[in-house]
């Protein structure tokens, strides 16, 4: 089990305004991770504002307390969390908000990436927690908080898709001991598994039916490019984290490392990257500005798409050169 320090303890406790946020194009671990603070606050009897720059993506609609979240905190707040982001820019506007609003606030960091810039007034970063919505259900071990369905559903949430269903190499027996304890609660897997990762709109099937012809192969990377106009096209935003298309691309054989570009805004990139276990790209994403997993980063370039995919194909091939894999 993680534990928090007593340092933390004592932010949370002395907090009675909280804003609580995660990062920007959320994934399951962010808003499951963001909704079980919720729950533990309230059951701790605090006031508190649930935040994010980018809507909910709908998959995670189905998690009871969704509604509650905001992409406008407005709040006399005493103390931030700052859930699941690697580094400040991850929060996106929210983070400028908290520098010009309130810069004298406590901000106490919680997070699973090994990449973590430790930028909070308090961290705590757990690079072999699966999920940051493991770390809230061990805070809720250490605090005693009663197992409710609405604390256990999104922390399950979390585990699953950051997991990709108990898949990663990371997962150990208590990450399973941890998702028992949540059905337990009352929180239902199948439930989760469905919204979160098997239903796709009809859309999406079209977006890698466009994206599966530009698969290439360069040494042991594989890659595929969404380009803006496609972005548009199938829905924009909440379309554009492609559904695990990159999941799908690491699975190749010939591959140890899988990429997908896609162009957010006009010269916006989003490079999402996974490798084969064993292999490390947590180094490379970071020296390209972003962050993440040694199985599981990416990054964001502003400039035109082939500058970018030159830029993050060479480092990784350097940085594959440099771990014996060619
Ligand atoms: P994704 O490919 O978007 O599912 O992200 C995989 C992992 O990389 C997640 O843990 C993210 O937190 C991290 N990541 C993705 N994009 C960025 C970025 N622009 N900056 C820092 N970390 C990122
Ligand atoms: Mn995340
Ligand atoms: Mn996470």
């Amino acid at each position: 089990m993680f534990k928090p320090t007593d340092e933390l303890l004592q932010y949370i406790e002395q907090g009675q305004d909280i804003l609580v946020m995660s990062h920007i194009a959320p994934d399951g671990d962010a808003v499951g991770s963001l909704l079980g603070m919720g729950a533990l606050l309230k059951w701790l009897d605090k006031n508190y504002v649930l935040a994010l720059q980018d809507p909910v993506p709908e998959q995670f609609r189905y998690l009871p307390g969704h509604e509650q979240v905001t992409s406008n905190p407005i709040g006399d707040f005493d103390l931030v969390i700052g859930l699941d982001a690697s580094d400040p820019e991850r929060f996106g506007r929210l983070f400028q908000l908290y520098e010009e609003e309130f810069p004298s606030i406590p901000l106490v960091v919680i997070d699973h990436h090994i990449t973590n810039t430790y930028f909070g007034t308090v961290n705590w970063v757990e690079p072999n927690a699966v999920a940051t919505a493991e770390l809230i259900f061990d805070l809720s071990e250490v605090l005693g908080a009663p197992k409710t369905e609405e604390l256990a559903l999104p922390l399950l949430n979390g585990l699953v898709t950051d997991t990709l269903c108990f898949r990663t190499p990371n997962v150990v027996p208590r990450t399973l001991e941890i998702a028992a304890s949540l059905m337990n609660a009352g929180a239902s897997l199948s439930l989760v598994t469905e919204n979160a990762l098997n239903m796709k709109p009809f859309s999406m099937v079209k977006l890698w039916a466009e994206t599966l012809p530009t698969a290439t192969m360069v040494g042991k990377i594989i890659y595929a490019e969404i380009p803006y106009h496609v972005v548009e096209k199938y829905g924009g935003k909440d379309n554009y984290n492609s559904g695990g298309l990159v999941n799908f691309l690491a699975a190749v054989k010939e591959a140890a490392v899988a990429v997908v570009f896609t162009e957010r805004g006009p010269q916006v990139v989003d490079a999402s990257i996974r490798s084969r276990p064993g292999v490390d790209v947590s180094k490379a994403a970071f020296e390209l500005g972003g962050g993440g997993h040694p199985q599981a980063a990416g990054c964001t370039i502003r400039a035109p798409l082939p500058e970018v995919k030159e830029k993050v194909i060479g480092t990784l091939l350097r940085h594959l050169k440099e771990q014996g894999i060619e």
